[in-house]
């Protein structure tokens, strides 16, 4: 009994590293998507492997065909993008938020300093992968669409980005907007109304759907009680463990 092993094990501070954020949830309010693991692709008609994979609400399509239709869109999509006006909006000094048109225009995102690019959705191009760092998730703006899983990734990904990061989706007003007011929960730590005037101030046409925000107060929560846990729980069971043998 009491060896020095099991002392140690309890006295282990509670280290919240990759937080079990399922966890802590609670009941889930917003619509949930259903899969159907029998889908095919609209296009060759075989069975979708990866069973998430689908484009919009309805319509689903293979990772081979999609990238097959990247490709065959991609000269249509640089003479409509070069087109667009680049626009960025500052977030923070080394995040910044704007639309898919923006994307493309190298030479004013370099002027920005930006190093590295995060794409929130689906047909969105990597343009310049030789000079940008890319991170791709893949959503689509649905409210049924599950994103409070990558907020940390995407969170990780844009604390460990050595320069200044773009964010886009397609009009950066919905999905690519809720990955920022998350990183900006995350970082500043505000609560999700204040981090979503946080970026509205900033980029006053943000327009997170409705289940995109149900998620972000859901994240709200969680990083409430992964902060609660850490500021009173871990001193509470450093005392209540502290010495004893028992
Ligand atoms: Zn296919």
């Amino acid at each position: 009994m009491g060896t020095s092993s099991s002392k140690k094990l309890r006295k282990t501070p509670l280290k919240l590293i990759h937080p079990p954020l399922r966890i802590l949830t609670v009941e889930r309010t917003y619509p949930k998507k259903k899969i159907n693991l029998n889908n095919k692709c609209i296009r060759c008609n075989k069975l979708i492997e990866e069973p998430k994979f689908q484009i919009t609400r309805n319509v689903r399509i293979c990772r081979k065909c999609y990238n097959k239709k990247m490709e065959e869109q991609k000269k249509y999509m640089i003479v409509y993008l070069s087109n667009l006006k680049f626009e960025a909006d500052e977030i923070f000094d080394n995040l910044y938020l704007g639309n898919e048109g923006s994307s493309f225009l190298k030479n004013d995102l370099k002027k920005l300093g930006i190093t590295n690019i995060i794409i929130i959705g689906y047909y969105l191009y990597k343009f310049y992968p030789n000079d940008f760092d890319y991170k791709i998730i893949e959503v689509d703006d649905d409210e049924s669409e599950d994103i409070l899983q990558y907020f940390i990734p995407v969170i990780i990904y844009f604390l460990n980005s050595k320069g200044k990061c773009f964010i886009h989706c397609q009009a950066g007003m919905s999905r690519s907007a809720s990955f920022t007011i998350a990183i900006v929960m995350f970082i500043k730590k505000l609560n999700f109304q204040n981090a979503y005037d946080y970026v509205l101030k900033r980029r006053k046409i943000i327009c997170p759907n409705f289940g995109f925000i149900e998620q972000l107060k859901e994240f709200d929560e969680m990083l409430y009680l992964i902060n609660y846990n850490i500021k009173f729980l871990q001193p509470m069971h450093n005392i209540l463990f502290e010495g004893d043998d028992f």
